[in-house]
């Protein structure tokens, strides 16, 4: 699975509407400063809802609508995202899908839309999709500015193998481990509580 296409309208400096098409493997966005190429990392994190672990630079969500000195700020922004799901990692029996999301300003403040292909949805069905094709809040599929600094030089080796684990997905293995351990726990205590039982009888 992979990104297939960004389409912003009236997101940060996209004013209007702007298509941006990625390829399988590497993609490589060059541009001058201040062009907005970090713009569209922040519209992966906006549109997939993973902004609550990684930060967008935005003080609220409505400073994302584009603003223009010469025109009248439109009244929303949105951010949709195709993905690529020939190999079928995203549970969608299709060949792509879409998940977007939609700010809107209001008088009084502003409301947030998620859409999957168009549909409603809320942010919890977007991760539950997203989660099972490994793309977490707490992952680290989008590797932010200072993230690759602070991997190397500033973590502990321990903080640094559990990131190693995560992105290979050793670390669901050990959660289902543990709580498979647990329950076999439970059950060890049943048994010895029914040969107590057992015993009692004969
Ligand atoms: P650098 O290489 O310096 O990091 P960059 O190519 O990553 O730059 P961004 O940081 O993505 O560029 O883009 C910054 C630009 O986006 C600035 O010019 C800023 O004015 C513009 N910008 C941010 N928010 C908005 C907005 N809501 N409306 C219009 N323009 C905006």
């Amino acid at each position: 699975m992979y990104i297939k296409e960004i389409e912003f309208v009236n997101f940060k400096s996209f004013g209007k509407r702007i298509k941006i098409p990625f390829f399988e493997g590497f993609t490589t966005i060059s541009g001058p400063n201040g062009s907005g190429k970090s713009n569209i990392i922040d519209g992966i994190l906006f549109a997939l809802g993973l902004s609550s672990s990684r930060t967008m630079r935005a003080e609220k969500l409505t400073d994302l609508i584009f603003t223009d000195a010469k025109s009248k700020s439109p009244e929303f922004a949105q951010v949709t995202i195709t993905f690529d799901n020939t190999d079928r990692k995203a549970p969608v029996e299709a060949d792509s899908f879409e998940i977007s999301r939609k700010i809107k300003q209001t008088k009084t403040g502003y409301y947030s839309y998620f859409y999957f292909n168009g549909k409603s949805v809320s942010l919890t069905e977007v991760h539950e999709l997203l989660g099972k094709a490994g793309v977490t809040p707490e992952g680290y599929n989008v590797v932010m500015q200072g993230d690759v600094s602070q991997i190397t030089a500033k973590m502990s080796p321990v903080e640094r193998r559990k990131i190693i684990d995560e992105i290979a997905g050793v670390s669901e293995f050990d959660e289902k481990k543990q709580k498979s351990l647990a329950e076999l726990d439970i059950v060890k205590e049943q048994i010895e509580k029914i040969d107590i039982i057992i015993e009692e009888v004969k």
